[in-house]
């Protein structure tokens, strides 16, 4: 599903964030990227979406071998990754709705399609109510579920999150955390880049811990490992 072999990345000014990975993720992995500040997690992920390039390596999602993917091409491999962060990215003269919908309408999909598909994934973050509400009139855990509503309304395979949970209150990010589960459960491959101890040290998954670049450690059902 996701695969590195030997990635490096430097950038333009000359910082080396990563230094040689080698991963492979399955489908259907629930996997958390733990690690320092600066250690290189956003930058691993934004690989995988193609948010950048690696200086050297290769990485293949669901089949495809990004560095073979021309610019025009990048939007069909985007329909197969949601993603999700720490501070929603949410359009803000746009309802709820018009937030989801908006991914579906990029694709052309038919208007009686794009309605169904929106309200089943309002269904599944309970928001159905809300479609009509403008993003700021909702709670910061509300608008991170309609944030995940538009990840996974194209039926992503891989639904990448930069630190979903970082910006809410601990009761708030249990919720955000049973519907990332719930997802998964459905065979949606899931990558959180996390802060999150407490929720990693309970719910046990595969932990990948990223320092100076580098893989530090790959353990399945695996523990933080930090302070927090
Ligand atoms: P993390 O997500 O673990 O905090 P990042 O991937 O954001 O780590 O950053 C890794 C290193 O790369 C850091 O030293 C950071 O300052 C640097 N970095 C990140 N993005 C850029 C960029 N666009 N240009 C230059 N350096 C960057
Ligand atoms: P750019 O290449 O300038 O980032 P894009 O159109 O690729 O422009 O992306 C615009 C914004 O939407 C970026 O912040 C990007 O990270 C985000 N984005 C791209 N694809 C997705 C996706 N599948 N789900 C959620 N956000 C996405």
């Amino acid at each position: 599903m996701i695969e590195m072999k030997d990635v490096w990345k430097t950038y333009p000014n000359g910082v080396k964030a990563v230094n040689g990975i080698d991963i492979k993720i399955d489908k259907g992995e629930f996997v958390y990227i733990v690690g320092p500040s600066g250690a290189g997690k956003s930058t691993f992920i934004k690989m995988i979406y193609r948010e950048e390039r690696p200086t050297k390596g290769q990485i293949v999602v669901n089949g495809t071998d990004l560095s073979k993917l021309k610019e025009r091409q990048v939007p069909r491999l985007r329909r197969h990754i949601g993603i999700v962060f720490q501070d929603f990215k949410l359009l803000p003269k746009l309802s709820v709705y018009e937030n989801i919908a908006f991914a579906l309408e990029v694709i052309e999909e038919s208007k009686p399609n794009i309605r169904k598909r929106v309200m089943e994934a309002l269904d599944l973050v309970s928001l159905k109510n809300k479609a009509r509400f403008l993003p700021d009139e909702l709670s910061g855990g509300e608008q991170q579920r309609v944030s995940i509503a538009r990840a996974i309304v194209n039926n992503p395979d891989v639904l990448i999150t930069d630190e979903p949970t970082g910006n809410l209150d601990p009761e708030t990010a249990w919720g955000i955390m049973d519907l990332l589960e719930e997802i998964n459960n459905k065979g949606t491959t899931v990558l959180m880049a996390t802060h999150n101890k407490e929720i990693v040290n309970t719910i046990k998954k595969r932990v990948i811990a990223i320092e100076s670049g580098m893989i530090a450690r790959d353990e399945i059902r695996g523990e933080y490992g930090y302070e927090a």
